[in-house]
Formats: structure tokens, C-alpha cells, sequence
């Protein structure tokens, strides 16, 4: 469709944009919700193209691509403005990007929306982020039901369990309103009762299922260039130790948390692989899991971590794996029996500005610890050992989601799941 060929009743004046009709001033946004409604969009064979009823010629419509992660559009208003026109606003309800409803005009003045914000703004990230996990979750396969009715699938489960740990509501409140959105737009066959949903989470294996998510949901980002990996970890509280109990034998917080081991990868801040251990997991031996897991995925060169990590088994395995080590030793450590440690140990005393400067790419993960802490919690509700561990994994998956939301927004990116070698992740 040629833009020249048609004609705009509101003319070229910036003001004037906005439609008048009688008293009130119709916004962009609620023409695009008329159109919406009126069924004006449809999705092109091509991905991320969608066609835009004209309003104003009949026959006519315009085209609306995603490109580098934002909306275009082929109107004059939007070569104009380059914000949102109602054709673009049009096809987010349509994709359902948009929960709300059109602002009401205030004194017939429309509000102006600054389009970096409006990305920002939560409801936005939080359905983009839905829609990434129902995309991960798709490729998870139930078990063949032998007899009986079939269960709940795996998919639906995961993704309202991740979803709940996301949005961080109590389970009742979770089931109810929130549930119901993904029902009425048929991501979820049905609300599920959080008793359900719980019993889930308490399942040992949903652990290897969502580890292998983490692991994938990293994949999108994480292989954009030479990587570096930075490995951490902390601790979250747990409500299963009671107060008296503390009291009356004078125990010390230590029983009273669990510890998330992370490996991140410090130019995207997604996490590439996670490992719960009890309080009292030992950092060091988490290392060589923590990167084979990461190099399933990712393409890796230099490991970060802190002395807690080093030693002649660790540097063993990442040199034998080909990675660089940078990883301190802590005093007395001479690094004998490893050529590559004692030389790393040397450059670490000497203050090699190289391999310090590479060294502090490792206070990105203690950003990512810190992130997944705010945005989800520090603490974990459920009782029990595996509910526990398995809501924590849930926590990175939502903190990864995140990352590649935003990834969408600011580089462009459309992630796409399971496309390797990788196969299913049941
Ligand atoms: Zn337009």
C-alpha cells in the first residue's frame, strides 16, 4: 500500500492529531482499540507482520512490522512521530500485549505516552515474559497415561507455577484473578487449584525440568559473542524454622536458608545454569557443574569467581575444558601442580591490570544475586525440601524471562527455543 495514496482527515499538524469528535478527544490508543475490536487486524503469513484496516479509506490498510524490537508502521502519522499509531496500538490488543483498556479522556486532553517508558511498564513484560515461558514450556512432553483420566499437562503446571513465583502473589490470589487471565486467552485449559499447583512444585523432578529451562531460556542471549562467566552464589531465607525452636536451643541461622548457586553470564546478566544446595553446600564443589551445565548451551572462554571457588580441582577441570580460569587463591596457595593456576596465582599478586580487569566482570553475578532477590524475593515460602528448591529455580527462570524481555526490546531479539541439538527437555 502506497502511504501517498491516501488521505488523513487530521492534516499535518502535530496538535491536531489527536481526532476530535463532538466534545470529546479520541486518542490513538482507543482508535486502535476500536479497530481491534471491529476486527481490523489480521496477522500476515510472515512472522511479526500484521494488516491494519484504514479507518478513514475503505479497502484500504496499512502494514505493522516488529522490527528491531520495536513496532513500525507504514501510515503517515507514525513517519510523522515515529510513537505508536492506532494501527500499532490496534495490533497489541490484538496480540494481546495490551491488558488495558484505552485511557479515559480527562478534560479532552488525551495523556502523552513516552513509548521507552510505556516498553518498561509491567503488564507489558509481564506478558511478553508469558509468552516466552509458554514457548519453553511447549516442548515439555507428559507421560504417557497408562490408565485413568490423563493429568493435568506437565506444560500448563509448569507454566502457572513459574508464573505464580513471577507475578508473586499467595497462591488463593494467584489461582483466582491472575489464573483467569491465561484461561480467558486460552494459554491454560483451566484455573487450577493452588493445591495443585503446589503439589507440583513439591515433585523432585520439576527440578531437572526447570534447570534445563534456565539453561535454554540463556541460550537466546548468551551466545552472542565470546563469553565470560561469572559463578556465585547466596543465600535465601526459609519459613521452615520456628522461633522457639531457635530460641529454647540457641541454633544459629544457619539451618534457616538455602543456597542458590548461579552461573551468569556478565555481558547479558542471564543466567546460564543454577544449583540449589542446602546451607552448607560447599561453593567450590558446585563449580564444575555449574559450567558443564552452562556449556550445553552457551560457547564459553573466561570463568570468574572468587577465592572461595579456587583450587587445583577446579582449575583443572575448566583448563582441561578449555576455559581461562580467574579465580584467586587464597593465602598460602602457591598453585604447584597446575602450570596455568601458578601462573594465574602470579598474575593475581603482581596486580596484572589485564587480569584484574578481566577478574571484576565478576561483580556481575553479584548484581544478577542482588536483581533476583528484588524483583522475586529473598525468601522462599514452601515447607518442603524439593517445593523449596524447585521455587528458587522458578525464581532464576522468571529472572531470565526478564532479561529476555527486555533483550527484545533494546537489541532486537527473537528468542526461539530448543532449535539445536537440545531436544526436548522433559
Ligand atoms: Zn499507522
Amino acid at each position: 500500500m502506497d502511504d501517498n495514496q491516501l488521505s488523513f482527515p487530521w492534516g499535518n499538524d502535530n496538535s491536531a492529531r489527536e481526532e476530535t469528535t463532538g466534545r470529546a478527544v479520541v486518542t490513538r490508543r482507543q482508535r486502535g482499540y476500536q479497530i481491534y475490536l471491529s476486527q481490523g487486524v489480521r496477522k500476515a503469513s510472515r512472522r511479526k507482520e500484521w494488516s491494519v484496516t484504514s479507518q478513514s479509506v475503505d479497502g484500504a490498510y496499512y502494514t505493522v512490522r516488529y522490527v528491531l524490537g520495536r513496532f513500525v508502521c507504514n501510515c503517515a502519522d507514525f513517519a510523522d512521530r515515529r510513537e505508536p499509531c492506532k494501527h500499532i496500538f490496534a495490533v497489541e490488543y490484538f496480540e494481546g500485549h495490551e491488558d488495558n483498556l484505552p485511557d479515559v479522556p480527562q478534560n479532552g486532553l488525551p495523556r502523552k505516552r513516552d513509548w521507552e517508558t510505556y516498553n518498561a511498564t509491567k503488564p507489558w513484560v509481564e506478558s511478553c515474559a508469558a509468552e516466552l515461558l509458554l514457548q519453553l514450556a511447549s516442548v515439555i512432553e507428559d507421560p504417557d497415561p497408562t490408565r485413568g483420566h490423563p493429568p493435568a499437562p506437565i506444560s500448563e503446571l509448569l507454566f502457572a507455577s513459574v508464573m505464580r513465583v513471577y507475578v508473586r502473589e499467595s497462591g488463593r490470589d494467584f489461582c483466582g484473578d491472575v489464573l483467569q487471565r491465561w484461561v480467558t486467552t486460552q494459554r491454560v485449559s483451566r484455573r487450577y487449584h493452588f493445591n495443585t499447583l503446589s503439589a507440583f512444585m513439591r515433585r523432585p523432578a520439576v527440578g531437572a525440568i526447570l534447570r534445563e529451562l534456565i539453561r535454554e531460556s540463556s541460550s537466546p542471549l548468551a551466545n552472542l559473542g565470546q563469553r565470560t562467566i561469572a559463578v556465585d552464589s547466596s543465600g535465601f531465607t526459609t519459613s521452615t524454622s520456628s522461633t522457639w525452636y531457635d530460641v529454647r536451643f540457641h541454633r544459629t541461622r544457619k539451618r534457616d536458608y538455602i543456597k542458590l548457586h548461579i552461573a551468569v553470564d556478565t555481558a547479558t546478566h542471564i543466567v546460564t545454569d543454577a544449583v540449589v544446595t542446602e546451607s552448607d553446600g560447599a561453593d567450590t564443589a558446585q563449580l564444575p557443574g555449574l559450567i558443564r551445565g552452562s556449556m550445553k548451551r552457551v560457547q564459553l572462554c573466561d570463568v570468574v569467581a572468587d577465592k572461595a571457588y579456587t583450587g587445583k580441582p577446579n582449575y583443572d577441570v575448566l583448563t582441561k575444558l578449555g576455559l581461562v580460569p580467574l579465580i584467586p587463591p587464597k593465602d598460602g596457595m602457591t598453585g604447584r601442580g597446575n602450570r596455568f593456576m601458578e601462573q594465574m596465582f602470579h598474575a593475581f599478586r603482581a596486580e596484572d591490570p589485564d587480569v584484574l580487569s578481566r577478574y571484576h566482570q565478576r561483580s556481575n553475578v553479584e548484581t544478577v544475586m542482588f536483581m533476583i532477590k528484588q524483583q522475586f524475593g529473598d525468601r522462599v515460602a514452601a515447607r518442603s525440601k524439593h517445593g523449596q528448591i524447585n521455587e528458587l529455580l522458578a525464581k532464576v527462570l522468571c529472572h531470565n524471562l526478564q532479561c529476555l524481555v527486555m533483550a527484545t526490546a533494546e537489541l532486537g531479539i527473537m528468542p526461539r527455543f530448543f532449535r539445536g541439538d537440545a531436544g526436548s527437555a522433559a
